[in-house]
């Protein structure tokens, strides 16, 4: 199976230990945890440049624990492993490390897989905690429970409960009948000269073929059939699963009828791998190699043409 960044995580996640509190906060405090700090959206990483590797570290008592809200991650081997959000503050705490807080795209690349895919599990969990504080039913302060997997309203007449959730997004390379090429946009906010496959959340009510077709309709007004599941991607970017797919176009024909997308264009695969060198796409380029689009695209790069 192929590896797609963000994906296989080692950890055992130990959803039967979530229960018990008590057991979860003698782990946390035993000094053997391992605990990956999360701030304004950041992650702490050795400060060398050219050895940028993941800092994880004990929490020390230069933090007061007790006021944040650790999540149990699980075990990696007999390694108890915890995630936690620190308050926004224009100091976070490096733990006397000489470390630094970056995002996770800006040093994913030089990450063993294994830590990319803890760091996106903890990621996620803390930012559904910081976006999830009030009870969506009464509006009562929900309080973490099960070691941080779910959130539990506060008031007792209530008690609603809150549960992590991931929002599904499709994301399909769609090539023609002959499959010759492959249909490819950009939005505006993207880097410049920069295409990728068409993507699109799914919306209640629908399936997932079934919201392949109507986003590949909206975004470029092309018609599209033989919807196949190919693989995914966690995306902690805030909270989202890529599901990526492959489909067949009925038409070249290409009419945009919303603006998400400002431009959409067929190419070859020779179009694709001149992409960034001298001739007419010098100044285009592919989407991150990290990224599961950059798979659906090297996948149908490596495929012969009419296959
Ligand atoms: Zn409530």
């Amino acid at each position: 199976m192929v590896h797609i960044t963000y994906s296989g995580n080692p950890i055992d996640r130990r959803a039967n230990l979530r229960p018990n509190e008590d057991e979860l906060r003698i782990i946390f405090t035993s000094g053997a945890a391992r605990i990956v700090p999360v701030w304004s959206m950041k992650h702490l990483f050795d400060a060398n440049p050219r050895a940028q590797v993941l800092s994880f570290t004990q929490i020390s008592a230069t933090v007061d624990v007790t006021r944040l809200e650790p999540v149990f991650l699980g075990f990696s081997d007999d390694v108890p492993w915890f995630a936690l959000g620190l308050p926004d503050s224009d100091t976070p705490p490096t733990f006397g490390t000489g470390a630094e807080y970056k995002t996770l795209n800006e040093v994913v690349t030089l990450l063993p897989g294994t830590e990319a895919s803890i760091l996106a599990y903890a990621r996620a969990m803390v930012i559904w905690h910081g976006n999830h504080r009030y009870c969506g039913k009464c509006g009562a302060t929900a309080k973490p429970t099960e070691g941080g997997h779910s959130r539990t309203c506060t008031n007792d007449t209530c008690a609603h409960r809150m549960f992590p959730r991931t929002d599904p997004a499709v994301i399909t390379l769609i090539e023609n009948e002959a499959r010759t090429h492959c249909l490819l946009g950009r939005q505006a906010r993207w880097v410049p000269g920069m295409y990728s496959v068409i993507a699109g959340f799914v919306e209640p009510g629908e399936s997932l073929e079934e919201t392949v077709i109507r986003e590949t309709l909206e975004e470029t007004g092309v018609p599209v059939t033989d919807v196949r599941y190919l693989a995914s991607q966690p995306w902690p970017f805030p909270s989202s699963i890529m599901l990526g797919f492959r489909a067949k176009a009925l038409s070249m024909d290409i009419h945009r009828t919303d603006d998400e997308l400002e431009d959409v264009r067929w190419y070859t695969r020779d179009d694709l791998r001149s992409f960034g060198k001298p001739g007419p796409y010098e100044a285009f380029r592919l989407p991150n190699p990290f990224s599961i689009a950059r798979f659906l695209l090297n996948t149908w790069l490596d495929e012969e043409k009419g296959v």
